[in-house]
């Protein structure tokens, strides 16, 4: 019998505590969390319906040190037939994969059934501090024990949105273990802009976002935007957000009007009469233009289509839903073996690896945990042989 530890109860730890218990029941599968409770993160996804993947799955949409081994990792795995098989039945809206409950909540009570009927065995408020080797296992030290390990799987996220803990012992860990870890900065996170736009605090716009550097356009989206009393937040935003770099300065335009061209804008405000732009455009934004009424109808249409912000920062790491950077890709194996330290693996957002809003980081929190189970069922296999 193998002892098979498990650092983290997030969406990679617990689906592969089910999968290990499922493939190899003689084995012990112990979980060790800090939290009081599992899946906290997982709770808050989707805004509460946990989008678990995307039509349009590709590494594309992500940004690691290893593309190429991502694009291997999440096209192995099939969430809609590898959620079925543990009773968790998935719809696509859209492009977005769903629960068919619409609730994470419901993702949650099932993992947690299925792993705990199986016989994992979690342990919470269990922080684990330290990882030595000891011979052929590992010694692993948490805040009020130590446990021998024959095999460890590193599942411990990132401080991303606070409900992961915003304690810095998991980076703590690998740097003392003497890995590479690329430095964790914010991503699907809200900018702070100049001018705040107060007024218009909780209008939402749709229309094309660009992030412009130098006059260069880094990325464009099209999609959602929300003003609030800091900058500006919304899908398009985080989205862009995963462009932004420290110590670059840019700057966000909007356009308001991404339907119409420039000609057929100026052609649709030239027949607006005293109005001026109320009746095109939400209320209140018509009315912050006002003080624009001096223009000609050329320069306002130039305005509406390019409407510039100062992007003064992103936010900080409790607002943001991923972290960029962690643990390097060039330290594991296709395995996701830990090349310098055999039978300690590592997988879902601790890795190097983050991926755009519209399920692509919980799909890989679950590939990266089914190809580690199948590499650890390989491995205890033939040592057991
Ligand atoms: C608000 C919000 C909404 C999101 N919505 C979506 C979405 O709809 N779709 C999507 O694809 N992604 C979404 N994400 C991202 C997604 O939730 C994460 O990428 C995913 O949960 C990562 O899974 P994980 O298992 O790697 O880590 P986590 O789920 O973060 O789990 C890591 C676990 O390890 C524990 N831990 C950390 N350090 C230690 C330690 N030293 N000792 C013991 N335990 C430790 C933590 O407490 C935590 O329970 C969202 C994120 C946030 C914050």
């Amino acid at each position: 019998m193998k002892k098979i530890v498990i650092v983290g109860a997030g969406a990679s730890g617990v689906y592969l505590s089910l999968l290990l218990k499922q493939q190899m029941p003689q084995n012990q599968i112990i979980v060790l969390e800090q939290n009081k409770s599992p899946l906290k993160k997982l709770l808050a996804t989707g805004n509460g319906r946990c989008n678990l993947s995307n039509r349009k799955m590709h590494s594309q949409y992500y940004q690691s040190d290893q593309l190429k081994m991502v694009q291997s990792i999440i096209q192995d795995f099939d969430m809609v037939e590898q959620m079925q098989k543990i009773g968790l039945y998935c719809v696509y809206q859209g492009d977005l994969l769903y629960p068919k409950s619409e609730q994470a909540l419901s993702v949650r009570n099932v993992f947690m059934q299925r792993s705990e009927e199986a016989g994992v065995v979690f342990q919470y408020e269990q922080e684990v501090l330290q990882i030595q080797r000891q011979k052929h296992q590992y010694l692993i030290k948490t805040n009020s024990q130590n446990i021998i390990a024959d095999v460890i799987v590193l599942a411990m996220g990132s401080e991303a949105g606070k409900l992961s803990g915003m304690n810095t012992s998991r980076y703590e860990i690998l740097k003392q273990m003497h890995l590479k870890v690329v430095e964790p900065v914010p991503s699907l996170v809200q900018f702070y802009t100049s001018p705040v736009l107060k007024s218009l605090k909780g209008v939402r716009v749709k229309g094309t976002f660009s992030l412009v550097e130098n006059e260069k356009c880094i990325h464009q989206e099209k999609g959602e935007l929300l003003f609030t009393d800091y900058g500006v937040s919304g899908i398009a935003v985080m989205q862009l957000s995963s462009f932004y770099q420290k110590h670059h300065h840019y700057q966000l335009y909007i356009d308001f009007f991404d339907e119409l061209s420039h000609n057929q804008l100026c052609q649709l405000l030239s027949k607006q009469s005293s109005l001026f732009l109320e009746g095109l455009m939400n209320h209140k934004i018509a009315k912050a233009f006002q003080k624009y009424q001096y223009l000609s109808i050329d320069q306002l249409v130039s305005l509406l289509k390019h409407y510039p912000l100062e992007i003064k920062g992103i936010r900080e790491a409790s607002y943001a839903q991923v972290m960029k950077g962690g643990l390097s890709l060039k330290e594991v194996t296709e395995d996701l073996e830990l090349k310098q330290y055999p039978c300690i693996y590592a997988m879902g957002e601790i890795l190097n690896v983050a991926g755009m809003c519209g399920g692509y980081n919980l799909h890989f929190a679950f590939a990266s945990a089914y190809r580690v189970a199948k590499a650890i069922e390989r491995n205890v296999y033939v040592k057991n042989s």
